[in-house]
């Protein structure tokens, strides 16, 4: 299973604020484990009020002359960032692989993803453009201009911990507001990372992008505070509703990204080797720990069609190697803690206590301090129980069984998700409509992680999501800027 270096300079984490690293004056501090091995490699502080406060003020006072600064300057600073990430691309990814546990690979898919994000924000003097019509009446002409909001706090999960922060960290700043992240208190090293890199470049002026590590208290702290304008928030779908109420409730512009349950429609004539490598990647990759995760195997034709497909994918399971992210032959890495490891070994048992049919068991030992858990199948669960319609979070694939596709996106319609779907067939017909008919954000066609591009938007229906304007691509410069319209005669 590789080796893992030990820390030898545990340290508990300071927050970045107005340009200065800072110690916090936490609630309680947190330990961050290596999921692989267990080892401790840093401490966490839980942010007060008065830390989040302190951000805050400096994130106002770096406001206006950042919004001052001419837009073509601001996207120039985001490409500096673009420069600086590409230059330690593969320096974050090994120390997102070890403090997530993900594998090497994907983490470096991460930060690639990222910077995609960084390089869409650099488009703001395009797509921050405003728009006029000359003559709504005699003489008088009509412009909207767009402003920055104000101050932005971005709230992020431990899946993404490069990826999410960049999904509004550039477009955030490129607009001309200021930023405070708080990052996930579960793997808050990459961000840490990148808030050094920051640190260094000219370009971003003191203030403009602020650090608080921390949990819910650091959270009710942004959600209360008024100074904040505006909150983008991913994360679990209980967490995304309070965030999205609370907010609301304090008069801030927020978007809200919440959880999953991803159906994977697979149609009798798929390509089984496309369908097989699609499912693998969709179910098992970085532990079942994404949002775009399938999560659910929905098998359409008759029993015997179903048998085979569900037969060619638990073969392609067994094939698969459970190991810690940066030993280069894991294909599925450690779940994120010990808690989320007896979570998902209990959900199995219960499953099977209830009646479902354990395909294939991926609960191993974890060795010391390791939580490590296989692919896991499971077939015959008990109709719209929990285990079909809610985030199991790990790399444990339910089974449901639908005679044709009209069945099958009449079943994964009934969830009360609708973050991503996606479907594995050889028909045009039958992937329109898929694509007519599903409820869900984001459509995969023979592609098992449908994340969209940078340049498209993010975010589901339902409740995976709360709110109206989604991350990235153009409705990221819709969210972090406000229209003014201007009426005038001359
Ligand atoms: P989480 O909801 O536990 O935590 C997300 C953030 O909210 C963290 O910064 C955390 O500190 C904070 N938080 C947690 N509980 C809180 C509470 N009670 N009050 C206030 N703040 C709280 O989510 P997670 O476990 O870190 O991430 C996994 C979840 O995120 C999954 O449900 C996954 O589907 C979802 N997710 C969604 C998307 C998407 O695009 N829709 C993307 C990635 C992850």
């Amino acid at each position: 299973m590789g080796t893992i270096e030990t820390a030898t300079d545990v340290t508990t984490l300071r927050n970045y604020i107005g340009g200065r690293w800072v110690e916090a004056q936490p609630a309680g501090i947190l330990d961050d484990h290596d999921p692989a091995s267990g080892e401790l490699i840093a401490r966490v502080p839980l942010s007060s009020a008065a830390d989040v406060d302190a951000a805050v003020q400096a994130a106002r006072a770096a406001l206006p002359s950042w919004r001052a600064t001419p837009v073509l300057v601001r996207a120039r600073a985001v490409l500096a960032l673009r420069e600086a990430l590409i230059a330690h691309r593969d320096e974050i990814a090994q120390l997102l692989a070890r403090d997530m546990g993900k594998t090497l690979a994907d983490a470096s898919g991460e930060v690639g993803r990222g910077i995609e994000s960084v390089e869409a924000a650099a488009a703001a003097p395009h797509l921050m453009k405003g728009e006029n019509l000359e003559g709504v009446a005699r003489g008088v002409d009509v412009e909207l201009v767009r402003q920055p909001v104000g101050v932005i706090a971005a709230i992020t999960p431990f899946n993404f911990p490069a990826m999410i922060p960049l999904w509004f960290l550039p477009y955030a700043i490129a607009t001309g507001n200021t930023f405070i992240l708080k990052p996930s208190e579960q793997d808050p090293l990459t961000s840490q990372r990148i808030m050094q890199l920051i640190d260094a470049i000219e370009e971003i002026p003191a203030g403009v992008v602020n650090l608080v590590h921390g949990g819910r208290e650091a959270v009710s702290a942004i959600l209360d505070h008024p100074g904040i304008h505006g909150v983008s928030f991913v994360g679990s779908a209980a967490t995304a509703r309070f965030v999205a109420e609370r907010a609301a409730a304090t008069g801030k512009r927020v978007q809200a990204l919440g959880g999953a349950k991803n159906s994977m429609l697979v149609m009798p004539d798929a390509d089984r080797e496309v369908m097989v490598s699609g499912v693998m990647g969709s179910s098992f990759g970085a532990a079942g720990q994404r949002c775009l995760a399938g999560s659910v195997a929905v098998l359409v034709g008759t029993r015997e069609e179903q048998d085979a497909s569900l037969q060619a994918i638990v073969d392609g399971a067994k094939r698969l190697r459970v190991g810690p992210g940066l030993d280069a032959e894991t294909d599925v890495c450690p779940v994120v803690t010990p808690a989320s490891r007896e979570r998902l070994e209990s959900e199995i048992a219960a499953a099977v206590e209830a009646g479902a049919d354990l395909v294939l068991d991926g609960r191993i030992d974890p060795g010391p301090g390791g939580t490590f858990i296989g692919p896991t199948i499971l077939d015959n669960l008990p109709d719209e129980s929990h285990w079909l319609r809610e985030e199991l979070f790990g790399p444990v694939l339910c089974v449901h069984r639908e005679p044709d596709l009209e069945s099958a996106i009449e079943w994964s319609n009934g969830s009360r998700y609708g973050n991503s779907a996606v479907m594995f067939t050889t028909s045009g017909g039958n992937a329109r409509a898929f694509r007519y008919g599903i409820q869900a954000g984001m459509l995969g066609v023979n592609v098992g992680v449908a994340a969209p591009v940078a340049w498209f938007p993010f975010a589901g229906f339902k409740d995976s999501f709360d709110g109206d304007l989604h991350a990235n691509g153009r409705d990221a410069f819709e969210f972090y800027t406000r229209k003014k319209v201007v009426t005038s005669r001359w």
